[in-house]
C-alpha cells in the first residue's frame, strides 16, 4: 500500500513570508539562509558562554588559561619543590 501522496500546506508559509506563499524553492532557501545564520549565531554565543564561565587560571591569571599545559607543567614543578625542600 502506498502511503497518501500529500502537498505542502502552504499556510505556514504564507504567515511567515506572505510574498513567497507558494514559492517553495525560494521559502526553502530562505529557510536555509536563516538557518545558517542561526548556527553562526548559536556558536558565538557557545563560544560567549565558554569565555564567561571560564575559571581564572590560578598560575597565569587569564581567563580562559592561555597555555594550559605550560601552566599544569609549571604548577606540578611548584609542587615537586614544596615537596622536596631545599636544603
Ligand atoms: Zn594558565
Amino acid at each position: 500500500m502506498n502511503a497518501p501522496v500529500t502537498t505542502p500546506d502552504t499556510t505556514a508559509a504564507a504567515v511567515v513570508e506572505p510574498d513567497l506563499a507558494g514559492d517553495w524553492p525560494a521559502l526553502l532557501t530562505l529557510a536555509h539562509v536563516r538557518m545558517a545564520g542561526l548556527i553562526q549565531e548559536n556558536r558565538e554565543l557557545r563560544d560567549e558562554i565558554e569565555q564567561l564561565t571560564a575559571e581564572y587560571c590560578d598560575t597565569c591569571g587569564a581567563r580562559p588559561c592561555v597555555n594550559p599545559s605550560f601552566c599544569e607543567a609549571c604548577r606540578r614543578a611548584d609542587q615537586n619543590r614544596k615537596r622536596r625542600p631545599r636544603r
